[in-house]
This record gives structure tokens, sequence and C-alpha cells, in this order.
């Protein structure tokens, strides 16, 4: 199991990292993929990947949520650290309308400025969208050459093969084993090999652990899930979203 998307630089996990790590390692998560959100929590995303080289891997970006006032002073600050490091991806950068939409056209121009950073460098990109998907699709056209996924999908079959149409993969996590989620029909007819794994924990928490901190090896819920939805062994879920992932994100 490749987790795409998981928050390890959170204080629950950094507390005992060595242990945290041990965990996901015996249940057998393979890498992780660790988002950045903002300027100030890049240095401790940073240093919790370089303890773990091979295993955790950082990206950098902001969040839609942050972006406030000083945006593109952060901007600036994060594009100057893009050189001095070594960045899996873009991410987590996208629109959020869900509690605020007092930033709205800012959230926009934040997110072409990294996309175009993703162009540039040639890295994918980790797309957060909640309640924007029409803004989301029409900024993503603009950038056809973009690689990346659209993390914690939860949208509709329609939703799901525009972006696959655009050559983007789908983050599939917790959301896929709650009982109320619709995810489950809508991916039925959605090629495997556009989908990744992630839990976005701390949050995301799949059945039967919802309402505890997540973590990267709780994905084998996800995974079991998706078994029935395909009617696939759970060997080949595995298999086929590691290589995607491992494709999307050039990973060993
Ligand atoms: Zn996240």
């Amino acid at each position: 199991m490749i987790d795409t998307h998981c928050h390890i630089d959170d204080p629950l996990y950094t507390v005992d990292l060595e242990a945290c790590i041990k965990r996901q390692q015996d249940a057998g998560v393979e890498q992780i993929l660790v988002p950045g959100v903002c300027l100030k929590d890049m240095p401790e995303v940073i240093r919790v990947c370089e303890q773990y080289p091979a295993y955790l891997h950082p990206a950098i970006g902001l969040h839609p949520e942050n972006v406030g006032d000083n945006w593109e002073e952060e901007l600036d600050a994060l594009e100057a650290m893009l050189h001095q490091h070594n960045f899996i991806a873009i991410g987590e950068i996208g629109l959020d309308y869900h509690f605020d939409i007092t930033y709205k056209e800012q959230q926009k121009l934040a997110l072409i400025r990294q996309l175009q950073w993703a162009v540039d460098l040639d890295l994918p990109v980790m797309i957060h969208a909640r309640d924007a998907t029409a803004d989301i699709i029409d900024i993503l056209r603009q950038f056809p050459s973009l690689r990346g996924v659209m993390h914690c999908f939860s949208g509709s079959n329609e939703t799901a093969k525009q972006y696959i149409q655009m050559g983007l993969y789908l983050g599939i996590g917790g959301v896929i084993t709650f009982k109320n989620s619709k995810l489950r029909e809508h991916l039925t007819d959605i090629p495997l090999d556009r989908l990744v794994l992630e839990t976005d924990a701390p949050y995301m928490t799949p059945v039967p652990f919802r309402g505890q901190p997540n973590e990267s090896r709780y994905m084998i819920y996800v995974m079991q899930t998706l078994a029935d939805v395909y009617q696939l062994p759970v060997s080949a879920i595995e298999s086929t979203t590691n290589a995607n992932a491992k494709a999307l994100f050039g990973l060993k």
C-alpha cells in the first residue's frame, strides 16, 4: 500500500514518529507522501521527511483554506523553497468554498500560480477541491499538460469521468467505507488504473475506526471496499494502486 496523502507531520504522530512509522511498515505500508499546507508548516514537513528519506516524501503547497490577506508573500516564500529541497509534488493546492468564500478570487489566483510551478518543474499536483467543482475544472483545463491526483475524491460519476478525461487520478480514502457514501456506486465503471490510495490522516478515518485519528495502515479497509466494488482480490487492488502511485509520482 502507498499512502499518497498523509499529514504525518501532525503532532499526533511526531510525538513518537519512530513507533508510528513502525506501525505502518509492519502493516505493509510501503511509502507515504506528505503534503504541505502553508509556509509555517513546511519546515516540519521537511524535517519529518528527512528522517525517513526513502519512506516519507514531502510535497509543497498553499492549501486553499490557508489563502488569506498575505497569500502573495506566502507564495513568494514557498517558491523560494521549491529550489532548496526535493519535493515529490506541488500540493495540496486547490479551491475550497465550503466554509468561507471571502478569498474566492485569491484562491483561484493562488491555485493558478502553483499549477504553473508544477508545469515549470514537471511535478505532479495534489488537488483539494470542495464545493468548487466547476471552477476547478475550468482552471485545470488551462493546464493541459498537468499530471496529478484529485485528493479525497468523493464526487459524482460524471465528475470522476471529467477528471479522468483530463488525465488525472482520483485519490480514494476512508470516504468509500462510509455507510452513507455514494462513492462506491460512482466508481463502478471508473477504471482501477486511475485510482490511488490515500488517508488524509489524521482525517477521514475509515470504518471501523471512524472517530479515531486515521493512520496509513487503515488503508486496508479502503482496499477491501475497493475489492468489493471491482470484484477483485485485495492483492489486485494493492498492486494496481501501487503501480498507479509509482507512475504518477515517480516513486521507486
Ligand atoms: Zn490533506
